[in-house]
């Protein structure tokens, strides 16, 4: 019999009334838990919770939020094979990644611990103008109020912790709404918060479909702001239904990476083989276009291919294992008729391109155009496009030429030309020397264009999820 697991509200573990939606491992099918699916009534039920958890949190001076931060990061490391083994099983991530996506979360919290201890205003130099000369001038940040954070399934402790973490030291309260495929996480991550320390109603728990419990979050007035991560046509719908509440999104992406003639290709080869095929490429900034100077593209080509034929596909709790599930069939098979359509329309496949049970090979594509799927949309899967180009300008076009703007790599020895790259790409970070799927957790993080609104890392999110006081004294 799996697990039957019910969810945090208002200090109290509930959900047994509930009917119950199943949680699947996505390598095997295998049922792993049952959790509770939340009603309208437990979605209104969790927001006045989290009004009691704001007051509470407002009572909660910096320093004890800073040691409840750091506590909860103390603790996850104690589990971090635990929660290791969580993420593999529902999200089908390999452990050596998943494991790694504990400890980041665990910096997460760290850093948002030591944020909590320095979030403050600023002066306001009044003199500045003869209007206010005389008078003194300074600015408060206060939190915004309940925060519903709305996550996606690929980091199902890391995203959540890059809301959660920033939320809670600025001093709000929340409802959180993670991916139906990918809840037991953050039930894991909320039973830590409990233990270290966090105030009765600070962090709520609703599980349940994005359609219905998402929207009913969406729609709610006592929200004041909305934090999602996900799709872009989820985000769009988002943002048209909020209304005055403050909306950040951090959407997708089909991440470009430039490969300049006289870059050290062994490095950028087995950085591009983590970037394109992690988690089964389903990383907002996965390597999904790569475009290599003509001079040395068949070298890098022929690099590249040996170099992902060696990687593991298979079961993500082997230990070995690079290559896991895909987080569903319907997305596998989606990813499967993007493939067919770029051979249809001319392009070689260059390795990969099978399925191994619920797996997808690790495929690069070489002879693709930009029209096919796989190279204008977030393709979302461990596929990746090698392209040619003759000058770093038709390189710089190409990798622009996209809806999106998250992040991207450009590999070259030239500083003119790395910041060329940086004026000219419209983009939320450039990346020199590497992937664009590099990001630590205390760096200003999100995207311009399709590829969403505001930033997320711990200081800049706390930006979004604080409302600036002005205070002007008249001596
Ligand atoms: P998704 O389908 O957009 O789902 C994300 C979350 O939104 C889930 O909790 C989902 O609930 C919920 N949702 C769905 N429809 C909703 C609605 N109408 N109203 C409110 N909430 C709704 O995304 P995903 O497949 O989980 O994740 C993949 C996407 O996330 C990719 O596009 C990826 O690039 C993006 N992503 C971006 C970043 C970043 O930082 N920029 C990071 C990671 C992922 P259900 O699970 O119930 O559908």
């Amino acid at each position: 019999m799996a697990k039957r697991y019910r969810v945090l509200i208002g200090g109290e573990w509930v959900g047994d009334d509930l009917e119950g939606i199943d949680v699947i491992n996505p390598y095997d099918d295998a049922l792993i838990g049952v959790v509770p699916e939340a009603t309208a009534e437990l979605v209104d039920r969790a927001i006045v919770a989290a009004r009691a958890g704001f007051r509470a949190m407002a009572a909660t001076p910096a320093w004890k939020r800073a040691e409840i931060l750091e506590k909860t990061s103390e603790l996850i490391l104690r589990d971090r094979e635990e929660i290791a083994g969580i993420i593999a099983q529902e999200a089908g991530k390999s452990w050596k990644f998943a494991i790694a996506e504990a400890e980041r979360s665990a910096e997460t919290f760290r850093f948002a611990s030591l944020e909590a201890r320095s979030d403050h205003g600023a002066m306001v130099p009044m003199d500045a103008s003869p209007v206010s000369a005389g008078r003194f001038g300074f600015y408060l940040r206060e939190p915004i109020g309940i925060i519903g954070a709305i996550t996606p399934f690929n980091f199902p402790m890391n995203l959540v912790a890059h809301k959660v973490a920033p939320a809670l030291a600025a001093g709000n309260s929340l409802v959180v709404k993670p991916a139906t495929k990918t809840p037991l996480t953050l039930l894991k991550l909320a039973e830590l918060l409990e233990e270290a320390g966090l105030p009765a109603g600070a962090l709520n728990v609703l599980i349940g479909s994005g359609r219905v419990v998402g929207d009913q979050m969406v729609r709610d007035e006592r929200l004041a702001m909305i934090t999602f991560t996900g799709s872009p046509a989820v985000g769009r719908g988002i943002k048209a239904l909020a209304g005055l509440k403050r909306v950040t999104l951090e959407l997708g992406s089909n991440s470009p990476t430039i490969i300049d003639a006289g870059a050290d290709l062994d490095k950028a080869v087995s950085r591009c083989v983590v970037g394109s095929f992690a988690n089964s490429g389903q990383v907002c900034i996965s390597v999904q276009r790569i475009f290599v100077h003509r001079s040395c593209y068949d070298q890098f080509l022929a690099k590249f291919v040996a170099a992902t034929k060696q990687l593991v596909v298979g079961d993500p709790m082997d230990r070995r294992c690079d290559i896991g599930p895909m987080i569903s069939t319907v997305e596998l098979k989606r990813a499967l008729q993007w493939l067919d359509e770029a051979k249809d329309l001319g392009a070689t496949v260059e390795t990969g391109g099978g399925q191994v049970g619920n797996c997808l090979e690790p495929t690069i594509l070489s002879g693709v155009t930009p029209d096919m799927q796989v190279m204008c949309s977030e393709v979302f899967a461990p596929i990746v496009s090698v392209v040619p180009f003759d000058t770093f300008e038709q390189a710089l076009d190409m990798a622009d030429a996209s809806v999106y703007g998250l992040q991207a790599g450009i590999y070259t020895n030239d500083i003119n030309k790395a910041f060329q790259a940086i004026r000219r790409l419209d983009v939320g970070g450039v990346i020199i020397n590497d992937i664009p799927t590099f990001r630590v957790d205390h760096m200003p993080y999100g995207g311009n264009k399709e590829s969403g609104l505001g930033r997320e890392g711990v200081r800049y999110a706390m930006e979004e999820m604080t409302n600036i006081k002005m205070v002007c004294i008249n001596l």
